[in-house]
């Protein structure tokens, strides 16, 4: 190209230039900081900014790890066999469901002679995107077990805040730490994979192989399913609500226990190193459901 062509190259694209600032000038601080999560207008600190949920029947839109949640509900901060922690957090929210998963898997716990769960992070108030701590838990169908079977003694919410909790798997990361787990973790993680209406729980895959070693066969291995960290909880997903049309499931969870070449991965060389960092796929970043923007807005 010549000179005089660049010069008008230049020329040509300096309105589109011109046009692109005005257009990132416009936005708010907060979604310029969030590009690559989510587009424009709303941004995750936009959606973690909302204190109370939307004032509409209960409503699941898209998927958990891009989507919202009208008329969410709070979990109580203590009920049968659960204390809820952190929940200065104001993600303490749920579809009703999500909620009575909760209070089902609590009761059977306790039923069980085991004692209090520890409830974590369920969704914000209108789900969406978080700033940080999960990509998920973004449609009010995740919540957060943790697997920590000492005794609870009842104390205000508010000293629930501050909270040790150990990994339940050696440090090598090969296996279960027997100084830790005990064949009652075995019994409350299957107590939770065979509660009505879960879609999967995440456990760490060293404790999948845990599992696998002691219950193999087992038709609700099928449902706990191996992913990083989860070493000191599990991560509960819910399949989609019947009134909600807007939800999006993913696929299943293929048949059988599990205990297999898919779980042998997650030992392989390949898994155990970091992920590396990849650009995202191309195109424009995924975006919120149209439905999500009304519950954003909504007073
Ligand atoms: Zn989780």
């Amino acid at each position: 190209m010549t000179f005089s062509g660049i010069a008008r190259a230049a020329a040509a694209i300096r309105p589109l230039l011109a046009a692109g600032l005005a257009l990132l000038l416009a936005m708010p601080e907060s979604a310029r900081a969030q590009p690559n999560r989510l587009g424009p207008p709303a941004s995750a600190a936009d959606w973690a900014a909302l204190s109370r949920p939307s004032q509409a029947p209960p409503r699941v839109i898209g998927r958990t790890n891009l989507g919202c949640l009208a008329g969410g509900q709070a979990l109580a901060p203590e009920g049968p066999g659960w204390q809820a922690i952190r929940t200065s957090r104001n993600r303490h929210w749920g579809h009703p469901a999500t909620l009575g998963l909760v209070a089902h898997i609590a009761g059977q716990a306790r039923a069980a002679g085991l004692p209090d769960l520890w409830i974590g992070d369920l969704s914000q108030p209108r789900g969406g995107p978080m700033p940080w701590g999960h990509a998920s838990h973004q449609s009010g169908l995740d919540a957060d077990i943790w697997l920590d079977l000492r005794p609870k003694p009842r104390v205000p919410a508010a000293m629930r805040e501050d909270l040790t909790i150990p990994s339940l798997v050696r440090a090598d990361g090969l296996d279960v730490d027997p100084a830790r787990w005990t064949a009652r973790h075995a019994t409350l993680i299957r107590i939770a994979a065979e509660a009505p209406g879960l879609d999967r729980l995440l456990v760490n895959p060293a404790i999948k192989r845990r599992l696998c070693a002691d219950h193999a066969g087992a038709p609700w291995l099928r449902r706990v399913r191996p992913w990083r960290g989860h070493d000191s909880h599990m991560h509960l997903r819910l399949r989609c609500p019947a009134d909600s049309p807007e939800c999006q499931d993913i696929a299943p969870p293929p048949p059988g226990d599990g205990c297999d070449a898919s779980l042998d991965w997650w030992f392989s060389d390949e898994a155990r190193q970091p992920p590396p960092r990849r650009p995202g796929p191309p195109g424009p970043p995924p975006r919120l459901p149209a439905s999500c923007s009304a519950v954003l807005l909504a007073r």
